[in-house]
């Protein structure tokens, strides 16, 4: 997509759209000239030029403009999102709006797929609380798998066994999501400050999460025994090479998760 191109046709300044989208306008025209949009952003800039059109159809339409709805706006806080749903499912002016959107700019583009957006899009408090509960949701969704392939198991082979492995491996990825997303709070600093910074942080983030499943895997040999790990698990925890193995692969992990293209 040219962006520039697309952003003239609908009729939008920079500062307009770039305060659509949710950037700078330094960054909305280094996308414009260099044609890269980050991968993360390219449905908010697909919906910000939405918006700009709709602006520009609605500021010609000669439609009223709904007062609550801009007062509402304005007093309302974000957890608040229902109340304005609400109004705009029942107020006449609101819905004449947004009939006439449809059919002269089109219906509104998704701006969230999948869960992980939808987690990521909630509000979840903030500051470092934030940034746990992310972190943990975030590992949650990718491992959450093997809870639930250990519950059935426990389930299927009536083995109560299995329910304390699906707990415990519930409790090791809360608990070390939650340690990462400590980590990438603490080194935000960090990504401001650059590239560098950006990928050192991403290292740190999967490193500190290594470190809460490593502390964990302790922990139960230190009550348990090192028996109880099997030999794999020895094997990568209590040697050197596996050791190497792993800050490795968390470093390179850690230059994906830090790329500074992500938000
Ligand atoms: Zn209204």
């Amino acid at each position: 997509m040219d962006l520039s191109l697309a952003r003239r046709e609908a009729g939008a300044t920079l500062e307009q759209l770039a305060d659509h989208v949710g950037v700078s306008v330094s960054e909305l025209s280094e996308w414009e000239r260099t044609g890269k949009i980050p991968r993360a952003r390219a449905a908010r800039v697909k919906w910000g030029l939405w918006a700009v059109r709709r602006d520009a159809v609605l500021a010609k339409s000669g439609l009223a403009e709904c007062e609550a709805l801009a007062e509402l706006a304005a007093t309302s806080r974000p957890s608040d999102a229902e109340v304005i749903t609400d109004h705009l499912d029942t107020c006449a002016t609101c819905i004449a709006r947004d009939e006439y959107i449809k059919h002269h700019v089109g219906p509104m583009p998704r701006m969230d797929s999948g869960l992980l957006l939808w987690l990521f899009s909630r509000d979840w408090g903030t500051g470092w609380k934030r940034s746990a509960t992310m972190g943990a949701l975030f590992i949650l969704a990718m491992g959450g798998v093997g809870v639930v392939l250990l519950l059935s198991r426990a389930v299927v082979e009536r083995d109560p066994t299995y329910l304390l492995m699906a707990l415990g491996l519930f409790v090791l990825l809360v608990f070390s999501g939650g340690m990462g997303g400590v980590v990438h709070h603490l080194t935000a600093p960090l990504r401001d400050s650059g590239r560098a910074g950006s990928y050192l942080s991403g290292i740190l983030t999967v490193y500190g999460y290594l470190g809460a499943v490593y502390a964990s895997i302790g922990l139960v040999a230190l009550v348990a025994g090192w028996e109880v790990l099997g030999e794999d698990m020895r094997g990568l925890v209590a040697t050197r090479a596996g050791w190497v193995i792993t800050l490795v692969m968390g470093a390179l992990f850690g230059l994906v998760l830090g790329r500074p293209d992500r938000d």
